[in-house]
């Protein structure tokens, strides 16, 4: 199916590496052109080379890399400083740390407010007027899901990208956007093979004694699917939720998590 984005330009934030990195991917393999963000420039060079000399973009696809911490107005002003009026924008940063909500400060709060509920909800602001008046706009934002079934130890995340949650549910549903081909969407990861959770692993490793195989053959068994997801198949959706074909896609929460949610709705 052809996507019906060949040069449309993409924002995608967190993106040089694991999920972020996905979404990039498939983006441009579908003819997107690129702005990627992250804030470690090496790894977000090497990130952009792979994608220019992946055999799967089509040529002329341009992929630029710009080193910035997109939770930061700075960080903002640097990227619309390069190019404003985007079509496509998939919002991410790293998630905030697990721990006890007894030893969460306001200071421990407030970044992981910034990060994850008001940087979305500012590059929103940034970028959905002007995909209004163009007639054509795809927000995705990567949350989790810890936002339909959250976990005792990631309040901060659970808190901070309910918020954003219900932000975008009313802010989709303005009819200025979506009768203009606006869509916001939130993609919600189960367990994804990245280094994130690779560390999340390596840190239950510590504190438990046990191998880190073991506890990731563990978790493995709670998915139905009894695997881990991959980047690419994470990327696919996030593409397929910035298609033409998803204009009358908006407001959704879309969960992509190996069938680990148990409920029904
Ligand atoms: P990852 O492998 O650690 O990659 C994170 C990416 O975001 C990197 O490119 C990182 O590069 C960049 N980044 C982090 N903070 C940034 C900032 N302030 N400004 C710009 N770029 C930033 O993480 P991931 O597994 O892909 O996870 C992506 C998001 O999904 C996170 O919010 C995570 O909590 C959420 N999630 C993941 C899973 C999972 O199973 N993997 C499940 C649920 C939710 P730099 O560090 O160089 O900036």
């Amino acid at each position: 199916m052809n996507l019906g984005i060949t040069g449309k330009w993409a924002l995608v934030c967190g993106a040089s590496k694991g999920l972020g990195f996905g979404c990039a991917q498939a983006l441009a393999r579908e003819g997107a052109n690129l702005v990627i963000v992250a804030r470690g420039d090496e790894a977000l060079q090497a990130a952009a080379q792979t994608l220019r000399a992946d055999a799967e973009v089509p040529k002329g696809t341009k992929v630029e890399a710009i080193a910035a911490d997109i939770t930061t107005p700075e960080g903002r002003a640097k990227v619309f400083g390069f190019r404003k009026d985007f079509d496509i924008v998939v919002t991410n940063a790293g998630g905030p740390p697990p721990g006890d909500f007894r030893d969460w400060d306001r200071e421990a709060w407030m970044k992981a407010v910034d990060a994850n509920m008001l940087t979305p909800i500012e590059l929103i602001k940034a970028t959905a007027d002007g995909m209004a008046a163009r007639g054509f706009g795809r927000i995705v934002n990567i949350t989790s899901s810890a936002v339909k079934a959250p976990i005792d130890i990631l309040g901060l995340s659970n808190g901070a990208r309910s918020g954003l949650t219900g932000f975008v549910a009313g802010v989709a549903r303005t009819s200025k956007l979506a009768s203009a081909n606006v869509t916001i969407n939130n993609l919600l990861p189960g367990s994804f093979d990245t280094d994130r959770l690779r560390g999340n692993f390596a840190g239950a490793a510590k504190k438990t004694g046990k191998p880190v195989q073991e506890i990731m053959d563990a978790r493995m068994k709670t998915i139905p699917a009894q695997r881990f997801g991959n980047a690419e198949e994470f990327g696919a959706t996030c593409a397929w939720l910035c298609s033409a074909q998803a204009s009358y896609i908006t407001g959704q929460n879309v969960l992509i998590d190996g069938g680990a949610y148990p409920g029904t709705y």
